[in-house]
């Protein structure tokens, strides 16, 4: 449970941030809030020379409103996320699913940023970002760029994100008039990381469903959106038996884990379960 020896340097700003990753190469690691980078390093399966800290960078830690989106700061971190004014209007999956993850040690020192970066199959807020169609902003040697959520996560602790990029910003898109979201989940006990999650946000429309997006995590090895609950969804009215049936095959096309928490045929069931619960909270 002890790392190997690495090096350690902080930055005072993201110029001095990406300055560093571009002299220390791929040998640099970010550190934000250390809660998912630092177990890895105990256990010896990360070890980088430079641990480049980012954690006291006071311009990447803001929620913002930019008028058709919300800004959210890569070093912001769960509890302030919990605890903004800015997630209603169909946004209120976010503060519902900050105030799930972890205890009051992990929202407080975890980021946004070293969450999506890190990529946990079980994490929360990929399904999030997915439901919301968020955009992720980041920016390395070459420039700046931004990239699509349904683009960032592409696979098992694997993102888009490449050598010397630092994630900056996630701007989360608001939702059309009508629109409600939740966030689901079926909890590990301890961690309380997802062994099932689900987000949805549902827009209706003189009675019926006008628009669907549902985010699932824990489920395959990378987030998804279940984009065949959304088309089944689009249209109806939305009582339990419609919602029950759109929903019945949450985990179609993936393939689905199987690990000492949940079973294959046991996630495929929580996935129906919980993808039920987040559209039914969400209609
Ligand atoms: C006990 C415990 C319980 C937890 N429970 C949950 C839970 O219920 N749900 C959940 O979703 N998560 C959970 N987590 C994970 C937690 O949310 C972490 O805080 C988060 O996954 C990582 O954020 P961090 O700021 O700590 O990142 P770090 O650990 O500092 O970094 C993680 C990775 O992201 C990279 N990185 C960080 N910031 C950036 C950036 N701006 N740009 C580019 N790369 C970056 C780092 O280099 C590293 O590879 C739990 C963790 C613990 C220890």
């Amino acid at each position: 449970m002890i790392p190997a020896k690495f090096d350690y340097e902080r930055a005072g700003s993201v110029d001095e941030a990406l300055t560093m990753l571009a002299q220390h190469g791929d040998s640099a690691k970010i550190l934000a809030g250390g809660h998912s980078l630092i177990p890895a390093m105990k256990l010896r399966l990360n070890q980088p020379g430079v641990l480049i800290d980012i954690g006291r960078i006071k311009e990447l830690r803001y929620i913002k409103d930019g008028g058709d989106h919300v800004a959210i700061g890569a070093g912001a971190t769960h509890d302030d996320i919990l605890n903004s004014d800015h997630f209603g209007g169909g946004l209120e999956m976010w503060t519902e699913a900050a105030g799930m993850i972890g205890d009051p040690q992990v929202r407080h020192k975890g980021t946004l940023g070293g969450s999506i970066a890190h990529a946990d199959p079980a994490a929360d807020w990929p399904a999030v970002l997915l439901a919301s169609d968020a955009t992720i902003v980041v920016k390395g040697s070459g420039g700046q760029r931004e990239i699509a959520s349904s683009d960032f996560f592409t696979g098992f602790y694997m993102t888009d994100l490449q050598d010397g990029e630092l994630i900056l910003e996630i701007r989360v898109p608001k939702p059309p008039a009508g629109s409600k979201s939740s966030y689901q989940k079926f909890m590990q006990p301890a961690s309380r990381f997802a062994i099932v999650g689900c987000a949805a946000v549902i827009t209706m429309d003189g009675g019926s469903c006008s628009r669907a997006r549902v985010g699932m995590t824990g489920v395959a090895d990378g987030p998804y959106r279940a984009t065949n609950v959304e088309d089944a969804l689009t249209g109806k009215s939305l009582d339990e038996g419609a919602v029950e049936s759109a929903c019945a095959d949450a985990a179609e096309g993936q393939s689905v884990m199987s690990d000492h928490f949940a079973s294959e045929g046991y996630r495929e069931h929580l996935a129906r379960v919980y993808a039920k619960r987040a559209v039914m909270a969400a209609s």
